[in-house]
């Protein structure tokens, strides 16, 4: 079988002249692994659908966001009926405040929080209000973690920089980027030696707490417990960077799977429900410092945007009701999942190993164990390319880049992870040779 592309290969040409390779977003771009990206027209429940009609069953689920699918009846539904009512006002909303109670009861750290409209901005403004609060410069990052494209944190970043090859961004002068001090992940003992270098000079740790931007990688026993721990003694603020783990790996994030409060965390993806939004939020004591009540000045003319508030609320009241049945859910189904592939992978005899923490996930093409940037950046991108092009053929849908994890969503079901699995043998059949 050999899938026709004709329509989106020629809407890819028009899209090429209009924007930077031919995409809005550089992960969008299949330069990585090879092969013509398909446009996307539609997608419903678990499948998305191309120009030229061919289906596919997702697995990056727009980045993360789309938990409970495409089109989920009760999110649509709550745009629609939120969209006759008037897209924007620039001024406040009921919806904005019941958003937030929703985001504060599922994350007990927060008492307080600021609705932007990208996760790029809810770093950003993290570490603006650290760096105030602290009067200290210096922050750390973690090689491999993407907090979005903000100048300070193009450093050693993951996601599309990881996959690119590339250490930061051209553009962003080394002054701008001479206080980021990006170490290994998983690695106390290289954190103990940054705040025993810069004592009293650093402003915050942001961590992802299980990493999703070089693939899925997830904390070493004890090691969040150790930065949170670091960070209190050197009187550093620690911000939990969960845009992705967020209402995903759990309906309280990763702080409540390991049990770690931070100071600050950062959200967006499934909060936005589809719909762009970004949140900041901790105690009110630090939040108080955000202008209008305070010196830390940060805006958004959509920030809270009426749409993406309800399509966040319709989303995370759906999360919240059947949390104790959907999580449990989604986790044994990614399981299975990641269980089938890496073994249909080792029975084929291609090198691949596997990470995964609930409906996160990657299939990293090494036999090694990977648990920091550099054992991640060790993996065979080749054979990632050769297994994705394989899989977008017989119409699996995955990351175009070993450095990302994939998704589950509730609108996979038992037959698609058969369908799933059954692809891959065929691809790595296909592969050995
Ligand atoms: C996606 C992501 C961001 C950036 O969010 P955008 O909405 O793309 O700006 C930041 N941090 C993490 C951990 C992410 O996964």
């Amino acid at each position: 079988m050999t899938r026709k592309l004709d329509i989106s290969n020629s809407l890819q040409q028009r899209a090429e002249t209009l924007f930077p390779g031919g995409v809005n977003s550089p992960v969008r771009a299949f330069r990585a692994v090879g092969g013509e990206p398909p446009m996307i027209v539609s997608g419903s429940g678990a499948r998305m659908t191309d120009a030229d009609g061919n289906t596919y069953i997702d697995y990056v689920l727009s980045w993360g966001p789309l938990i409970l699918g495409h089109c989920a009846p009760e999110v649509v539904e709550a745009v629609i009926e939120a969209t006759r009512k008037g897209t924007s006002f620039g001024a406040s909303t009921p919806t904005e405040a019941e958003l937030a109670e929703e985001v504060i009861k599922a994350f007990p750290s927060i008492e307080m929080l600021r609705f932007v409209s990208s996760g790029t901005e809810a770093t950003m403004s993290a570490i603006r209000l650290a760096r105030a609060a602290t009067g200290r410069k210096y922050i750390v990052k973690f090689e491999g973690c993407y907090h979005g494209h903000s100048d300070a944190l193009l450093v050693k970043a993951g996601s599309g920089v990881a996959t690119f090859g590339i250490p930061g961004s051209a553009g962003v002068p080394e002054e701008f980027v001479k206080f980021t001090l990006a170490l290994p992940y998983n690695d106390v003992a290289a954190l103990e030696e940054a705040f025993h270098k810069f004592k009293n000079q650093i402003a915050c740790v942001i961590i992802e707490p299980v990493v999703g931007n070089m693939g899925c990688v997830p904390p070493k026993p004890g090691y969040l417990e150790s930065v949170r721990s670091l960070t209190t003694r050197e009187g550093s603020l620690l911000i939990l960077d969960e845009v992705m783990t967020g209402f995903r790996v759990s309906y309280g994030g990763a702080q409540e799977l390991y049990g770690i409060k931070p100071d600050l965390t950062t959200l967006g993806k499934v909060i936005g429900g589809g719909l762009p939004v970004g949140a900041y939020g901790g105690p009110a004591a630090l939040m108080n410092q955000i202008s209008p009540l305070g010196p830390v000045y940060q805006a958004g003319t959509l920030s809270g945007n009426p749409l993406a508030m309800a399509a966040g609320l319709a989303m995370l009241k759906t999360l919240g009701k059947g949390r104790r049945t959907i999580y449990p859910a989604l986790n044994a189904l990614s399981a299975k999942l990641v269980a089938g592939i890496t073994e249909a992978g080792r029975a084929a005899g291609v090198e691949i190993t596997s990470n995964q923490v609930g409906s996160m996930f990657t299939w990293f093409f090494t036999n090694r164990e990977v648990f920091d940037w550099d054992t991640a950046a060790s993996c065979k991108t080749e054979l990632f390319g050769r297994f994705h092009r394989g899989m977008l053929e017989a119409g699996i849908w995955l990351p175009a880049s070993q450095f990302e994890a994939a998704f589950l969503s509730t609108a996979h079901t038992s037959e698609d992870i058969d369908t799933t699995i059954a692809a891959a043998q065929t691809v790595f059949a296909a592969m050995r040779v």
